[in-house]
């Protein structure tokens, strides 16, 4: 026996978030209060009466039904999955594979150059200019040139914050060949901006959504998506039986039935990540233009970042840090309540006036 474990498995990227205990946990674009109150107590009504004994619902049929009238698709045309992270890694199972190609932009999502290894597939690395645009014309080139069997995209983009319109994805959903996966996991926070609505027009196109950010379930890890019947067909072939467990099912029907108890909550977010993103502008810190529930933040100094990570740590503020890698200098800061964002814009300030003072 040579090795324990398959090739290539020590190689793989191990994906790192902390167990955060800080008292402000803005780490890891969750909604960062609790269910609403009646959708929370609608939730527990419904864990109550589950017949723990039995299995789930085989094809979980009754959440798919939910998602195809509120998505105006058919039964047929929805999947749903162990978290929107089990579909993605479904897809490239289902869609890669051993000596197959599968594309997605950088930087975006870490795992999914995960999930494109653990196929076996090849990952074909997309840049992004300055901005975090996808570069679509350099794009269109490298599908020619490397013919992927999957391209993944994320909109708007984890963990920049970067948002792409229908019309600059158009010229790319027009020239792949290949069954296109565009991540929607923050889609509430930018509704414009869905593909949704031109997915008659792309046969390829699967648009992958999750209840884990704006609905604020991420304790269950439920995720769907839509395609065409063909795709989700294939796609499910590689999930496991009930793999998505009773007691979430319940709760992410709830939660759906329940979504316009979210809206006012969502508009919110939106309301608050502009002010942040002025306040820090004003300061100044570099802020992209977001269409999500962070912001993501530049420092020209590496070392400056790490601090300020360092130091929010130090007052009971989690954020997330790319100092160091993947994005030189970053910082991603999930919006909070009202309360939360003053608290996470006054201690940025106060490090970076005893240190610009200096
Ligand atoms: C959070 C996130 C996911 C994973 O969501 P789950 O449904 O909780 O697995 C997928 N894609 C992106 C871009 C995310 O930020």
């Amino acid at each position: 026996m040579a090795t324990l474990e398959r090739p290539g498995l020590l190689q793989l990227p191990v994906y790192h978030a902390d167990d955060s205990n800080a008292t402000i946990r803005l780490d890891a674009n969750e909604r960062t209060k609790n269910l609403p109150e009646p959708v929370r107590k609608a939730v527990v009504d419904r864990l109550s009466n589950i017949a723990f004994n039995r299995y789930p619902e085989m094809n979980m049929t009754t959440l798919k039904k939910m998602l195809a009238a509120g998505l105006g698709v058919s039964l047929e045309e929805v999947a749903i999955g162990c978290g929107s992270s089990a579909l993605l890694e479904a897809a490239c199972q289902a869609f890669g594979g051993m000596g197959r190609k599968i594309a997605y932009p950088v930087p975006s999502f870490s795992m999914y150059e995960v999930y494109v290894r653990l196929a076996d597939s090849e990952p074909v690395q997309l840049a992004m200019d300055d901005d975090f645009k996808l570069d679509v014309a350099a794009a269109i080139k490298t599908l020619a040139e490397q013919q992927p069997s999957l391209l993944l995209l994320c909109n708007p983009n984890n963990p920049t914050g970067t948002v792409m319109t229908p019309e600059e994805l158009m010229p790319l959903l027009k020239a792949a060949q290949c069954p296109v996966l565009v991540d929607e996991a923050y889609i509430e926070f930018s509704q414009e901006v869905s593909l949704l609505g031109i997915q008659q027009q792309f046969p390829n196109l699967i648009i992958m959504r999750t209840f884990s950010k704006a609905y604020g379930l991420a304790s269950a890890r439920v995720g769907y998506m839509t395609a065409r019947p063909e795709l989700v067909g294939l796609l499910e072939r590689v999930l496991l039986p009930y793999h998505v467990n009773a007691m979430s099912l319940a709760a992410a029907e709830t939660v759906f039935a329940m979504r316009a108890e979210f809206t006012a909550d969502i508009a919110e977010t939106i309301a608050e990540r502009q002010r942040m993103a002025a306040a820090l502008a004003a300061v100044p810190v570099q802020v992209y233009p977001s269409g999500t529930n962070f912001l993501f933040c530049r420092f020209k100094d590496p070392d400056e970042a790490a601090a300020l990570f360092d130091f929010l740590c130090q007052h009971d503020i989690g954020v997330r840090d790319f100092s160091r890698k993947p994005l030189l200098g970053g910082l991603r800061i999930t919006i909070g309540t009202p309360a939360e964002n003053d608290q996470v814009f006054k201690m940025i300030k106060l490090f970076l006036d005893s240190r610009r003072t200096i």
